[in-house]
């Protein structure tokens, strides 16, 4: 064994999920871009099983040293995680993080509070997403802070287990996000830049491979295996946002991206 692979996995496949809906009037939050049919959502959990990947929390994950771990993940505390994804994933034995946006809790369409509860009653990982999901990058350092910690202590209270995982609100973050987190507690910081974690560590931000609605089964295939074309437009996609963000800031990026779906 070599010494980087002794480091962790050599290649850790993340996925990111938000919604699972069927169409704009299924329960919760509707996204044209980001809500994943139910259908597609099991047909990709199958297709992970037939596979052989070992689907597992993250912190199980980051101390594997093969290559077939993989972790699912979903952002933002959307009600059809409980009601869709996790009778999925109970009955095929799999496990999922889900990075919640705690003032989310309780509005429209979201997790409630004792639903939050519930899904860590059943095995789930239970991760921060922010407060109100701001761009932690816009924050001066005391609501950077209390994005981060105050989010942390209400998701401890609720799930009764340490909190020590945030995903960026937006994928927005860099080395200022990473240190404070750390300097609060939180051990693994995940993006939404789109890779396959070639020997992940704790102390860098964690790739992110969204599967959005239009994904096909080839394609969804071809990201978590990191082969062919798709990590390539999923790279390109992701950059060729990036540029508006950087060219127009995260208010004016968000106006564009509101215009453009
Ligand atoms: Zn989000």
């Amino acid at each position: 064994m070599t010494a980087d692979v002794a480091n962790g996995p050599v290649r850790l496949p993340i996925l990111m999920y938000h919604g699972l809906h069927a169409g704009a009037d299924s329960r919760g939050r509707f996204d044209p871009v980001y809500s994943v049919a139910p259908d597609r959502f099991a047909r990709q959990l199958d297709w992970i099983q037939a596979q052989g990947y070992r689907c597992m929390l993250l912190d199980e994950a980051m101390q594997q040293r093969g290559n077939r771990a993989l972790v699912i993940s979903f952002d933002d505390g959307d009600v059809s995680n409980i009601e869709i994804a996790l009778p999925l994933l109970l009955e095929r034995g799999m496990k999922a993080e889900f990075y919640i946006t705690t003032g989310f809790i309780g509005a429209s369409g979201m997790l409630s509070a004792n639903e939050v509860r519930q899904l860590a009653a059943a095995g789930m990982g239970i991760g921060s997403h922010g407060c109100s999901h701001a761009f932690l990058e816009d924050l001066d350092t005391t609501a950077l802070m209390s994005e981060l910690d105050d989010s942390r202590i209400r998701l401890q209270a609720l799930s009764r287990r340490p909190v020590d995982a945030i995903a960026l609100p937006g994928g927005r973050g860099g080395e200022r996000e990473l240190h404070a987190a750390q300097s609060l507690g939180y051990r693994h910081l995940l993006g939404s830049v789109p890779g396959p974690n070639h020997r992940a560590r704790g102390d860098r931000c964690l790739q992110r491979l969204a599967i959005t609605r239009n994904l096909q089964m080839e394609e969804f295939a071809s990201l978590v295996r990191w082969q062919g074309l798709s990590p390539r437009l999923l790279q390109a996609r992701h950059a060729a946002l990036s540029l508006p963000k950087r060219v127009l800031g995260n208010a004016g990026y968000q106006r564009l991206r509101e215009r453009l779906l």
